[in-house]
């Protein structure tokens, strides 16, 4: 091949593969089909009658946030607007017990940091840190010894990252996540995940109980039916939702990572193609758990299904909240 040959033959290699990725770049941007129809024509479900429920106080306390644009937490999204990612800890107050979903970030969080890389610090490793769960919970007179436990949605290094503000505090996993990243997750980064549980007691349960509400199977946490437990796997292994049932306020259902906002479970639509490999252990399966919420959204619109990043509705349910907690004491 002469050498004009080559370079010709070069050029249009190049620009094929050029035309390739811009294509794939572009392609990542489009919405992906899901098979919802089968499930859209469903009836609204009946609402649970909870006035027999016990009285349950929440409260989100964010910790952290960062802003991406909109087609990054959406997929399918063609808009640049920002949107607001969380980094929270749900403080639930229920007669049995004064525990944690999740723990939002520590005051120590960025030593825990220094030695990961560039990379991560500068994409899933990167928030602005705004406020430590111990100052949250200082802030309503709870104690570390209050607490009687912490139940963490998964294992990643973003919902354990509180664990050092409440050192000794039983953490509650569901033994299927456990398992799970004892083959990586815990390791991964020098340990991180490992080193911010420190030597916190572990005890693990299991959503082991009858089907709830369509999902597969769950853990009436207290058998009272107030606080029940939910794979809502695919995100990780183990990713749990919890519902919150109760006489004092409307039903919730936190979802841990299963979606970023709630456009991935309304739409459906997966974040962006690159970051959702990056941080899904299963995608057939996370992708099968979004529909699965979507489906339950349009059957319980009064029910807020709230992800632990989701700011814009941490932020309505906190103000609602007030309201309800304000009517509560007659105010
Ligand atoms: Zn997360």
């Amino acid at each position: 091949m002469k050498v004009k040959q080559l370079v010709t033959w070069g050029g249009i290699t190049l620009g094929a593969l050029g035309v390739g990725i811009v294509g794939l770049a572009i392609k990542s941007l489009l919405p992906q089909r899901f098979l919802t129809d089968d499930w859209v024509e469903g009836k609204p479900g009946l609402p649970l009658d909870t006035t027999n429920c016990p009285e349950v106080e929440v409260s989100f306390l964010r910790c952290g946030s960062i802003s991406i644009p909109e087609f990054v937490a959406t997929r399918g999204a063609f808009t640049l607007a920002p949107r607001v990612l969380a980094y929270s800890a749900v403080l639930i107050r229920h007669p049995q017990a004064l525990f944690l979903y999740d723990t939002g970030l520590s005051a120590d969080i960025y030593t825990y940091m220094v030695d990961q890389t560039l990379f991560f610090r500068k994409t899933l490793g990167n928030f602005q840190f705004e406020r430590s769960l111990g100052s949250h919970l200082e802030e309503r007179g709870v104690e570390r010894s209050d607490l009687d436990f912490a139940l963490l949605s998964h294992l990643h290094w973003d919902h354990v990252s509180g664990i050092p503000d409440i050192p000794g505090a039983l953490l509650r996993i569901n033994r299927v996540e456990y398992e799970a990243a004892k083959l990586g997750l815990l390791d991964m980064g020098n340990g991180l995940v490992r080193r911010l549980m420190g030597d916190n007691p572990v005890e693990f349960f299991d959503c082991a109980g009858p089907t709830y509400e369509g999902f597969r199977s769950s853990l009436d946490l207290f058998g009272d039916g107030s606080i029940v437990l939910v794979p809502l796997p695919g995100h990780t292994a183990g990713n749990t939702g919890m519902f919150i049932n109760r006489s004092n306020g409307p039903r919730l259902f936190l979802l841990g990572d299963a979606a970023w906002v709630s456009q991935n479970y309304l739409r459906p639509a997966t974040m962006h193609p690159f970051i959702w490999s990056r941080v899904t252990s299963d995608d057939a399966t996370a992708r099968q758990t979004l529909i699965d919420l979507h489906n339950y959204a349009l059957r319980h619109p009064e029910i807020p299904l709230i992800a632990m990043h989701d700011a814009a509705l941490q932020e309505q349910f906190m103000q609602s909240e007030q309201r309800l907690q304000a009517v509560g004491r007659g105010e």
